[in-house]
């Protein structure tokens, strides 16, 4: 369980902080620019921003709700692995010497 993350797992996490972090960013920004109506395209980009934060948000969650299920079913397995794995004659000091 002490396996480290390899590189592409640490740069995707990285890409998706950086993405998030400059969606919210330019949401923030362009709050209050000057609307030019319904063709505005900082409106459009904007919608997207929300749009990729909402699903970015919502595949964290599904990531972060399959992770703890995993965890449970190892942990509630894992135990009866173990217990079987000593049970062995020399973990138990069985001398066969007939
Ligand atoms: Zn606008």
């Amino acid at each position: 369980m002490t396996k480290k993350p390899c590189f592409m797992t640490r740069l995707l996490a990285a890409v998706l902080a950086v993405v998030m972090l400059s969606s919210a960013i330019y949401i923030a920004v362009e709050a209050n620019h000057d609307c030019s109506g319904d063709d505005c395209a900082i409106c459009r980009q904007i919608s997207i921003c929300e749009n990729l934060l909402k699903s970015l948000g919502l595949a964290g969650a599904a990531a972060a709700i399959t992770a703890a299920f995993t965890y449970t079913m190892c942990r509630a397995i894992l135990p009866c692995a173990e217990t079987i794995g000593t049970l062995t004659l020399v973990a138990l000091k069985v001398k066969l010497s007939n």
